[in-house]
């Protein structure tokens, strides 16, 4: 089964695909994660990388594909994978389109209000950058890290107005590649409204949308 989670940053798409994948047997892809293993392992495409990234530069869609393309080679991904991350362009979908048939897309459309919300809760290690959240994963002890003991902070973009531009943006960018995928009748849309649930309720929805029963 081969699946795309597609979502502004916050929604949650990491952390569905991250519980998904042993649910389903298959890898969780994220392309930042590959582009840090390829350049931590100095391969020739991470080499690359890093220069582009190093020259402030965004990794072009051809750099891109080739590196999601090695990853997708690999035995693991013989049953299939769920990326996060890629594609962020129609190019780079047309360019996934030529070397695999996705399943399903998968949009996390998040209410805006539900995303600041859960970002402008985050408060973030100093030292050790271990994550915590002020409303539902808290650390025992306030404003103190449970693992290495260093103070707790909010980092400047977390903050609600920079979150909500940051927000708008990711928006407006992934309105072209959800054109692109309803266009193909692949696009599941799972709306996400309240900032309470927990996320499973939207890892059974993903399950039922794929015709995995638990
Ligand atoms: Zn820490």
């Amino acid at each position: 089964m081969k699946i795309v989670m597609l979502g502004v940053k916050g929604s949650g798409k990491g952390t569905y695909a991250s519980r998904l994948s042993p649910l389903l047997g298959i890898p969780h892809i994220s392309t930042g994660d590959i582009f840090r293993e390829n350049i931590a392992k100095k391969t020739e495409l991470g080499k690359m990388v890093e220069e582009t990234l190093k020259a402030g530069k965004f990794v072009s869609d051809e750099l891109t594909i080739k590196i999601i393309k090695e990853r997708l080679d690999e035995p693991d991904c013989e049953k299939g994978f769920i990326l996060d991350g890629f594609p962020r362009t129609p190019k780079q979908a047309e360019g996934l389109d030529k070397i695999e048939n996705i399943d399903f897309v998968i949009f996390l459309d998040v209410l805006e209000d539900v995303i600041v919300r859960r970002i402008s809760t985050r408060i973030t290690c100093k030292k050790c950058k271990t994550i915590y959240n002020s409303a539902n994963l808290k650390p025992k002890k306030e404003g103190v890290c449970d693992k290495c003991g260093g103070e707790l902070y909010q980092r400047d973009d977390d903050k609600p107005e920079i979150a909500r531009k940051r927000i708008e943006e990711d928006e407006k960018n992934l309105k072209p590649l959800l054109d692109y995928y309803r266009s193909k009748g692949i696009l599941k849309v799972i709306k996400c409204a309240n900032f309470d649930d927990p996320p499973e309720i939207y890892v059974n929805k993903i399950l039922e949308i794929v015709g995995v029963k638990k």
